[in-house]
């Protein structure tokens, strides 16, 4: 049987929370002593404690949050769920669902990739299905969407708490959520019932004046906030947008400008509750959760008194005027790099950024609604209309399939269809996660792409170094795609037809929301069964995809000493760098072979290459992972040391599973991304930072590492280590580290699932 009440739409769960509202914020405002933002709300109603009896202090204070759901994707589904099996529980005790997103590939179009992604998958997606078949898991099967596009239409509602084992989890905030990027290990904490830590988030505030118009779109505020804030800048802060501007975009709009924040590694980003949600809830179905928020509503929203006199109220306050605000291009290679079109050909020549254009893609959880089609379609069908022959290919990946059902209805993908080259590729994220079989990119020729995703790392769409990834809206990469450069500007350039004549192009027109409502055959959802004991998880011993995991070693209590320098990273080393996308996805629930692409893509400072790092035992040079392979068989202890920012990107506790199986005992670096961070205190590691960030310069690839004080371990404390240099000099590099008693624990115990396994027992 099926669960006859699905507990994953769970309008009493939203209830409660809202009936709690009034008596927690009454509490909070009485602790904090003054008006509260938005996001104060939403955290001060959901402290693990309940009614709040002390102030936390932002950026410093560590608060336990008890989350209303989880989001999974099957990518990190897979560890997740793994590593929730071996909770011991029954079932998952808040709302959870899983999303077969990230595993297809884009290739030909949606009916024959999506196939041939069941068939190459098969074994992880039965395995996703059984896992949430038997733990009360909502499961959204291959086909039915991206994750967070599903999520908005489904689960997202103003004022609640969300974690997702996704950095654009984020993307929720377009519903007024405060919904958070995780790794695996914090997910599986709140679906077996525990608190999930975080530490008090500052917060940005970003007032939105005027009213979008012409070719401007929501992307381009977060395209503006990207380049005023840049990847940093966001770090630690939950980023709330208010103003007439903000109720002027729409829901999705405002989903758009919230998944980006993790492109400035924001810890999320909010809205106010105001009727552009009201419009999307009721029109996906979801009128009993409006009719619920509206008896609360004055709280779904920050005090007035803050978004009167903001700057008392934030940590840091931008403002924007959305009449004044134009079409941005971001890129290449990071998000923040921010361009407005009018700028962009200068800026390009002078960089040598290559201006043709032969791939243009619109889709991702960011960018792929309804309206989004629906104002991209608008400039094909002129274009078409005009006689404009289309100069670049065109691919759509629609977020979910009711987006596409409801598209395809209102005539929006044969708008597509009558644009040469364009292809329509399945509802997942596709080239967004490298994901793209693009013909030709393994020459790594230079060539420039346009798309409406959110991440440009190198190598991420295509795995061609080369290829300079250009982030803009949809309706610009339409733009872009039809007259097949970068420097087109559509609102001053023209171009020329088929019949020799110059033409411009109409400004955008779309449909915020179908005007005949949304539609949907099969939503490809699946419910869990009611009672899940008998159903069996395969893992075959044999697989390649899937491996049982085998708990992590305690600390031995000893100080480590004779550590080699595995690496020194140099410069941006995100996750992608720590734990490679594109081929590897299909090792995602194999920790011991996805383990072979540790660090592959950080450069090695000491030669400036990649995958290329001296094995101290030998003297030779070697693969990363090889080399750790030899270091852990011979028994020698290993760092990593890093630069700014170690981590940034996404949430994969891969990142820090791997090193962890693999041998490495710490991660030593500048500083670090927030999840990645807590990703590494999860799976028992030590991820510290230089005291003395010059101190970076004195690692020398032959040091051999000491730790003299890491058996005095206590909060607040730094850590003192001795470099031993090949001449036999010495420097003395003083530590820091943000671990508290708790989080101690998980590295005595080995992670933190070693010690929910020993308090279970
Ligand atoms: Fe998928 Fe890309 Fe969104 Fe990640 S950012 S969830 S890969 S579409």
């Amino acid at each position: 049987t099926k669960l006859k009440y699905d507990m994953t739409f769970d309008i009493d769960m939203i209830k409660k929370v809202y009936e709690r509202y009034p008596e927690r914020i009454a509490a909070a405002r009485q602790i904090v002593g003054k008006p509260l933002t938005l996001s104060e709300k939403i955290l001060y109603t959901h402290l693990w404690e309940g009614n709040a009896t002390q102030a936390y202090e932002r950026g410093n204070s560590y608060v336990d949050f008890a989350p209303d759901r989880v989001a999974m994707q099957d990518a990190t589904a897979q560890m997740a769920l793994l590593q929730f099996m071996q909770a011991g529980k029954t079932k998952v005790a808040v709302p959870s669902t899983a999303h077969a997103d990230h595993l297809i590939q884009a290739k030909v179009g949606a009916d024959k990739d999506l196939q041939e992604g069941i068939n190459k998958n098969s074994e992880v997606f039965n395995f996703l299905s059984s896992v949430c078949d038997k733990y009360g898991i909502g499961f959204w099967k291959p086909g039915a969407g991206i994750i967070h596009q599903v999520v908005l239409e489904n689960y997202a509602f103003p004022g609640g708490m969300m974690i997702g084992t996704d950095s654009h989890t984020v993307n929720a905030g377009g519903l007024g959520m405060v919904a958070i990027g995780v790794g695996g290990a914090d997910a599986v904490d709140v679906m077996a019932g525990m608190a999930w830590e975080l530490k008090m988030p500052k917060l940005i505030g970003v007032k939105l004046t005027g009213k979008m118009n012409g070719w401007t779109s929501a992307k381009d505020v977060i395209l503006k906030v990207a380049g005023i804030l840049t990847v940093k800048g966001g770090t630690g802060c939950i980023v709330e947008y208010f103003g007439e501007g903000a109720e002027s975009l729409s829901a999705t709009g405002k989903g758009t400008i919230c998944n980006m924040g993790a492109e400035i590694g924001a810890t999320t980003s909010t809205f106010g509750y105001d009727d552009s949600m009201r419009r999307y809830l009721a029109a996906t179905g979801r009128q009993d959760v409006v009719d619920a928020a509206d008896q609360i509503a004055e709280h779904l929203t920050g005090d007035a008194e803050v978004y009167a006199n903001p700057e008392q109220y934030f940590d840091q306050l931008i403002e924007i005027n959305l009449s004044e605000l134009t079409p941005h291009l971001n890129g290449p290679f990071t998000p923040d790099l921010a361009t407005p079109v009018a700028e962009f050909r200068a800026k390009a020549e002078a960089n040598g950024w290559p201006l043709e254009v032969e791939w243009a893609l619109i889709g991702s959880c960011t960018n792929s609604s309804y309206e989004d089609l629906s104002r991209a379609a608008s400039i094909v069908e002129d274009a078409v209309a005009k006689g404009v022959k289309p100069k670049a290919i065109l691919g759509i990946n629609p977020g979910s399939e009711q987006v596409k059902f409801t598209a395809e209805r209102d005539g929006f993908l044969d708008s597509f269809r009558k644009f040469e080259n364009a292809r329509i590729f399945t509802n997942a994220c596709g080239p967004c996660i490298g994901q793209w079989d693009r013909e030709g990119a393994e020459k790594g020729e230079k060539n420039s792409i346009i798309h409406s995703f959110n991440r440009n790392f190198a190598k991420r769409a295509d795995g061609n170094p080369n290829t300079h990834a250009f982030v803009a809206s949809p309706e610009m990469v339409a733009a872009v795609a039809i007259s097949g450069r970068l420097d087109f500007n559509p609102i001053t350039d023209t171009l020329t037809n088929q019949a020799g004549e110059q033409v411009k192009l109409d400004e955008p027109k779309g449909f915020e929301l179908p005007e005949k409502g949304f539609a949907v055959d099969d939503n490809g959802y699946q419910a869990p069964s009611e009672d899940g004991s008998s159903v069996v998880v395969n893992v075959s011993p044999t697989s390649d995809r899937l491996q049982l995991l085998e708990e992590f070693p305690a600390w031995d209590g000893k100080n480590i000493e004779g550590a080699k320098v595995l690496i020194k990273a140099f410069g941006k080393c995100t996750t992608d760098h720590i734990s490679m996308a594109g081929p590897w996805l299909k090792y995602r629930g194999h920790l011991d072979n996805i383990s072979n692409n540790m660090l592959i893509g950080a450069v090695n400072a000491y030669n400036m290459e990649t995958n290329k790092v001296k094995n101290e035992l030998t003297g030779e040079y070697g693969e990363v992972p090889a080399v750790q392979r030899a270091y852990k068989a011979a028994g020698v202890p290993t760092i990593v040391v890093g630069d700014q920012n170690y981590g940034e990107g996404s949430s994969r506790e891969h990142a820090a599973m791997e090193p962890r199986h693999l041998g490495v005992k710490a991660v030593l670096v500048k500083s670090f991304a927030r999840i990645h961070e807590t990703n590494l205190k999860k799976q028992g590691m030590l991820g510290i930072t230089f005291a003395n960030e010059a101190d970076y310069d004195k690692i020398q690839e032959d040091d051999t590492v000491n730790f003299l004080d890491l058996d005095q371990f206590a909060p607040g404390k730094q850590l003192t280590l001795e470099f031993v240099h090949a001449d036999g000099t010495k420097d003395i590099i003083m530590a820091n580290h943000t671990y508290n008693d708790q989080q101690i624990d998980w590295f005595k115990a080995g992670s933190a699932l070693n010690l929910i396994k020993q308090q279970e027992k």
